[in-house]
């Protein structure tokens, strides 16, 4: 490619920005930096009724979280600045006096409420109303006005929009990189409007305009603009200008390919469909994030790469940097992805798994801070728990809800447990193993598991329910790793201390 490859993601702040989103902007940014270009980030908000505040910063801290810089855009500047079309808005007004000129666009005065009747009455003849080539001929708007009267209205602040002019039978071809050739007949299409008297451009002129003066070379965004394709390849065409190509992701879909992936799915299911938390500013209802649900950017990133775009091999760990080398448009898939989220949990753990153990024990401190543990306990200490836990965790929270027993004495012993093999003097052999482990020189899991196990063999034990007791006495419950990992974890000291300890308080129950 000699073209200077440029490309833009322009979300529109009206909330926390969706995971199918995020995966736009990751396709974006793997074909930018793949082709050596540049990564845009474009706020559209020039529909200011759909406006939320906190939403833009909301989308910057996303994206500083999963990784993906861009090289220009809104909070980094850049040589094409603004980057937020309400600070662009004087600009768009001598685009669509230009469009008019060429006779590309009108001006409409038919109010709000005159359209409302013409909706309601066509609804009546069970037909719909649409703005466009044949409807237009009998409107309030400038191509059936004289232009005296239009010039009248105009100096007397009747408030207008100005609309597209869609050419009467024409049929518009297009190209896109994902769906290949598409064609689609102007009569099926309706005057869109393009601006309105407030001065604020809507969403069609203002992406056009700002996708040629930013010099985007392609505009890589989801299916659900396709639409609205045929009307910026026709702006395009109107301006005389180039168009950038297209390329239109198919639509994440919720786990049982029902549709498109919403926030309800999530809420329903149980995984986030946003990067980071989000609480509503009206509502102050909250949503969960990936961030916050303790998924590592990497498994997000990693995850979302592999959710349309398929790399032609059974590789599926990619670092970014094997993204971008692996990355092509021409290896999406036209149809959509199923969201998957124990796909989503998997990846999590590869990559919680390749960590070392110190960095884990690292990601652990905020929990233990939490727990106002953190001061008492050694880091060599935390590596061991994550080194014995890591392969059974999806989560860095996990580590705690496994593992917390290494750092909290039982607090209680399960009931069921003792009900079914606290029993036959159990107590008793109990403190005769523990005299023997204490004689032991060495403390590590193989000696101990030896120690044990003879001692259970020399007295003709019960096995299991020796072993069921020995936990329940260490860990408060029947759950947890290998027994005597646990021990050479905890170490000769506690390990004896959490056996007295409980032989203590649940006899204490039995009597
Ligand atoms: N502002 C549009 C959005 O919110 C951008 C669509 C496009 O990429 O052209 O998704």
């Amino acid at each position: 490619m000699n073209q200077k490859i440029r490309v833009r993601f322009a979300p529109s702040p009206t909330g926390p920005l969706h995971i199918g989103g995020v995966r736009t902007a990751l396709y974006n940014y793997l074909f930018a930096k793949k082709h050596g270009g540049s990564m845009i980030l474009r706020i559209e908000d020039t529909d200011q009724t759909r406006f939320v505040p906190g939403a833009e910063d909301y989308i910057v801290e996303a994206f500083r979280w999963l990784n993906i810089p861009f090289d220009e855009g809104v909070q980094t500047g850049g040589a094409y600045a603004p980057y937020k079309q309400s600070e662009r808005k004087p600009l768009y007004k001598q685009y669509i006096e230009e469009l008019i000129k060429k006779g590309a666009a009108y001006y409409a005065f038919d109010t709000a409420e005159e359209l409302e009747n013409l909706r309601k009455e066509y609804e009546s003849r069970k037909e719909t109303f649409i703005y466009n080539a044949v409807s237009r001929k009998t409107l309030n708007n400038s191509l059936n006005l004289p232009e005296s009267a239009v010039q009248e209205k105009l100096a007397s602040g009747a408030p207008y929009t100005i609309r597209f002019k869609m050419p009467e039978n024409k049929e518009i071809s297009m190209k896109d990189i994902i769906r290949g050739d598409i064609t689609v007949h102007s009569n099926t299409l309706d005057d869109k409007i393009l601006f309105k008297s407030d001065g604020m451009p809507t969403y069609h002129l203002a992406n056009i305009v700002d996708d040629h003066l930013m010099e985007i070379s392609h505009v890589i965004r989801g299916e659900e603009w396709l639409p609205s394709m045929p009307l910026h390849v026709l702006l395009y065409e109107a301006f005389e200008w180039d168009a950038p190509q297209f390329a239109h992701l198919p639509l994440l879909l919720r786990p049982d390919g029902n549709g498109k992936l919403s926030k309800r799915d999530g809420d329903r299911l149980g995984f986030p469909v946003f990067p980071l938390e989000w609480t509503d500013p009206k509502t102050e209802e909250k949503a969960h994030g990936y961030r916050e649900d303790g998924y590592l950017s990497e498994a997000v990133i990693n995850m979302l790469a592999l959710l349309g775009w398929n790399p032609g091999t059974d590789k599926e760990i990619f670092s970014m940097e094997e993204l971008i080398e692996a990355f092509s448009l021409e290896r999406v898939g036209k149809s959509g992805s199923k969201f998957d989220v124990e796909k989503a949990k998997w990846f999590n753990q590869q990559y919680l798994r390749a960590y070392d153990n110190s960095t884990l024990a690292q990601m652990l401190t905020p929990i233990l801070e939490y727990h106002q543990l953190a001061g008492y306990i050694s880091e060599s200490y935390v590596e061991k728990v994550v080194a014995l836990i890591k392969d059974r965790v999806n989560f860095v929270s996990d580590f705690w809800e496994q593992g917390r027993f290494f750092f909290l004495r039982p607090e209680s012993y399960d009931p069921q447990i003792i009900k079914k093999r606290w029993k036959d003097g159990i107590g008793g052999r109990i403190i005769i193993l523990s005299i023997a482990l204490d004689q032991l020189h060495d403390w590590d899991a193989p000696i101990i598991k030896d120690a044990i196990t003879e001692f259970i063999q020399k007295g003709e034990l019960n096995m299991g329910q020796m072993m069921n007791c020995l936990r329940l006495l260490l860990v408060g419950a029947a759950t947890g790793p290998d027994l005597a990992d646990i021990m050479a974890v905890l170490g000769k000291m506690e390990t004896l201390l959490r056996i007295r300890e409980g032989i203590k308080v649940i006899e204490a129950q039995q009597v």
